[in-house]
């Protein structure tokens, strides 16, 4: 086997999760969604069909390899490039993770498979799930989500609904907020009171910080958010920017190996994953940090983005 990485990724900084080790199951952009506002661009395989996209077995040798060279994370996050509900050996996948380390087992999901018992039961050995709200109402959902066709707005709730009913672990709930979407006192009230159904352990508000599939998603000002989440659940919280101190040598090591990189020569994002082993969805939050710290800047050349370094 090859020593690169094909399956994990990281340990990348999470807003929501520390450092975390990912793990991509799915093909790129295979989703039961096509989210607007995904940072990953428009899907390209929408679809419901659950298979074993990838061995679990390969998966759970490339992890051994890792802690046996002594990884070090806050959580292992089984999310990435697609929906990983989508892949039906996840269930495999988190026993045999729980079976060669105690480091906890995140699932980053959207949530919309959960109305499936299977997938509930698949995943109720993770110890935290960190599924998906950004609508009120079916409506909305088409607008925000442009779900699969046999994806309502009403089986995602039921869906989450059961899930709590069931799990004992943590369900940590993301809304992303994006102006004249989802953000409108109406549709407040309507995910309000999906939340209040849902119960969640926690709440997140997300929005826009980084480029997403189409054009027009707004980022809101954090005064707006706070608002926001005073609006939607007690138990809402705005999530914190990350904090470069947090994110650990090997986070580190990636942002210093990317910023020499863009001083010798500007990189598209494609660039960048394929140099770095990272996958577009971990390679954005780097770019992001070093943006913020002013460190890099970017350039539309021909409707491409390319990012530099002074
Ligand atoms: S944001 Fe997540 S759920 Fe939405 S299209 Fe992208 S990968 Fe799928």
């Amino acid at each position: 086997m090859s020593d690169r990485n094909q399956y994990l990724y990281g340990p990348v900084p999470s807003r929501r999760l520390g450092l975390s080790l990912g793990v991509d199951i799915v093909p790129f952009k295979t989703c039961t969604l096509d989210c607007i506002y995904c940072q990953l661009g428009k899907t390209t395989c929408k679809t419901l069909q659950r298979k074993e996209y990838v061995p679990v077995g390969d998966v759970l040798a490339e992890l051994k390899r890792l802690l046996d060279a002594g990884l070090q994370a806050d959580h292992i996050t089984i999310g990435g490039s697609g929906e990983p509900t989508l892949h039906s050996g996840i269930g495999r996948l988190i026993e045999g993770i729980k079976k060669i380390t105690s480091i906890p087992v995140a699932v980053l999901t959207n949530g919309t498979l959960f109305y499936l018992p299977e997938v509930r039961a698949d995943c109720a050995a993770a110890d935290v799930i960190l599924p998906s709200l950004d609508a009120g109402d079916q409506q909305t959902f088409d607008m925000v989500n442009r779900p699969h066709r046999e994806i309502t707005f009403d089986r995602l709730v039921e869906g989450l609904c059961a899930l709590k009913n069931e799990y004992p672990g943590q369900i940590w709930l993301e809304v992303f907020c994006i102006d004249h979407f989802n953000t409108d006192n109406p549709q407040l009230v309507k995910i309000a009171s999906a939340i209040k159904k849902i119960r969640p352990d926690k709440v997140h508000l997300n929005t826009a910080v980084r480029p997403t599939a189409e054009q027009g998603v707004e980022k809101i000002a954090p005064d707006k958010l706070q608002a926001i989440a005073r609006q939607l659940a007690t138990n809402c919280e705005v999530i914190a920017d990350f904090v470069p101190s947090r994110c650990g040598k090997a986070a580190d090591e990636i942002s210093q190996t990317l910023l020499s990189m863009l001083k010798r020569r500007p990189c598209s994002l494609n660039d960048v994953c394929s140099a770095l082993g990272l996958i577009p969805n971990d390679a954005v939050k780097y770019l992001d940090v070093l943006e913020k710290q002013g460190a890099i800047w970017s350039e539309n050349k021909q409707g491409k983005t390319f990012f530099k370094a002074h």
